[in-house]
């Protein structure tokens, strides 16, 4: 297959996007990052859990390897971290017993927790959260961002 390369002569990029590895929603959330915070050159990064993988990781150095080249090499200004609703990382939807409202809360705490590790190590960064969340039995995602 051959395809134009967009990004032609470009080494900087606006954003590094980490999301989870799960199929089910790194499609959707290259769309909403692209359509929704309308960014165009972002490094994405994807790791189970995303924010659980900043938060408990016991090699910090290829965690923070997945930020640093980004931020360091690309010059990336913004780093969004994506969580989503039933992510097997963190056991599931089955963890909350369906409890959709428990369950956005503890993904809000650890993006918010990853947020602080971050704004310590980049400071001069923007860093946005965002919630994938399900809805109308399961047949949307909506991507909410956390504040
Ligand atoms: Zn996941």
């Amino acid at each position: 297959m051959k395809t134009s390369f967009k990004f032609k002569n470009m080494h900087a990029c606006e954003a590094v996007v980490l999301a989870c590895i799960d199929f089910r929603f790194w499609k959707e959330t290259v769309e909403f990052v692209e359509k929704e915070l309308v960014i165009k050159s972002f490094d994405f990064p994807s790791l189970p859990g995303a924010a659980k993988a900043i938060n408990e990781s016991q090699d910090e150095t290829f965690v923070f390897g997945c930020i640093d080249v980004p931020v360091n090499l690309h010059h990336a200004k913004k780093i969004v971290i994506v969580n989503h609703q039933d992510c097997g990382a963190y056991g599931g939807s089955a963890k909350w017993s369906g409890d959709g409202e428990a369950e956005q809360k503890f993904h809000t705490e650890e993006l918010q927790k990853a947020k602080e590790k971050l704004s310590a190590k980049y400071p001069d960064k923007e860093i946005i959260l965002v919630y994938a969340k399900l809805e109308n039995d399961q047949n949307d995602i909506n991507f909410v961002r956390i504040v």
